[in-house]
């Protein structure tokens, strides 16, 4: 039996197909992705540091903050106590609250801090990212706030491992463009979308770094978690969830309904 090419409607479908509803997408290449995302907001940004240590206080240094405040907390930390573990060690705890205050709870995010440092005191974290794979991943994790994904995005943007990094943002574009499948649980959820992708991630990590940032910015100001700015975005032409039309954001697993569902469980005597 011939089967139907994937994405495309023949005209018979298309002739049977109910008044108003659009033709199903084939997702756009992560190179089409990239490539149109950097025309519409310019170059992205570069990473805050190549060093694998400093990329982890990064992620810790504020809690719940914009980008804009987790940069400046960081140039804070910088300034006032360094970035090696000893200097951190031996900071006061007023010091390292100058940092840790752009963002909610400070006193536990300088308490991560000095975890951090004490941690990473005596070990050669940088010899250990270099070598990539599965032992750096596990060696990341043990630091506080990195699951899975932050450990990735650590040895992708300290250049050690050619990877599809994402984070929420970029994970979140991809999946409404098309790619891979959204699961109750995050890391699958990760990994269907790398999996989606594999053949196209290549080798050229400059270029892999700059797709996490470029998506990462278009997740936080356009493809927002809810109500994206669909109209005028430069994926929308080749995006599944705007093809959907509207009432795609209410269907998809993890959508308001979802999350009112687990809210009536949780609440369940
Ligand atoms: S068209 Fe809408 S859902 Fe698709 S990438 Fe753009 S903002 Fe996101």
């Amino acid at each position: 039996m011939r089967r139907k090419a994937p994405g495309r409607m023949k005209a018979d479908d298309a002739k049977r197909a109910p008044r108003g509803a659009r033709r199903p997408l084939l997702p756009w290449s992560l190179k089409r992705i990239a490539a149109a995302l950097e025309r519409a907001y310019g170059a992205p940004e570069e990473p805050i540091s190549s060093d694998p240590l400093e990329l982890i206080l990064f992620e810790n240094v504020v809690y719940l903050a914009s980008d804009e405040k987790r940069r400046k907390a960081f140039s804070t930390l910088c300034s006032r106590v360094g970035t090696r573990p000893e200097a951190i060690l031996a900071a006061s705890e007023e010091r390292l609250l100058e940092a840790t205050s752009l963002g909610i709870l400070p006193s536990h995010q300088a308490l991560k801090l000095r975890a951090i440092a004490s941690r990473a005191k005596g070990l050669d974290l940088g010899s250990i990212v270099g070598r990539g794979g599965r032992e750096a991943v596990t060696a990341l994790k043990a630091f506080p706030s990195l699951g899975e994904a932050g450990a990735e995005r650590i040895l992708l943007l300290s250049g050690a491992q050619a990877l599809l990094a994402l984070d929420s943002n970029g994970l979140r574009v991809l999946l409404r463009v098309g790619w891979g499948r959204e699961d109750k649980d995050y890391t699958r959820t990760l990994r269907s979308v790398q999996d989606a992708l594999k053949d196209q991630v290549g080798t050229d990590i400059p270029w892999l770094v700059r797709v996490h940032q470029v998506l990462r910015r278009h997740g936080q100001s356009t493809c927002r978690r809810s109500q994206p700015l669909c109209e005028g975005c430069a994926l929308n032409r080749g995006c599944s969830f705007a093809a959907a039309g509207p009432k795609a954001e209410t269907q998809r697993p993890g959508g308001p309904h979802l999350r009112a569902r687990r809210a009536r469980r949780r609440n369940a005597p």
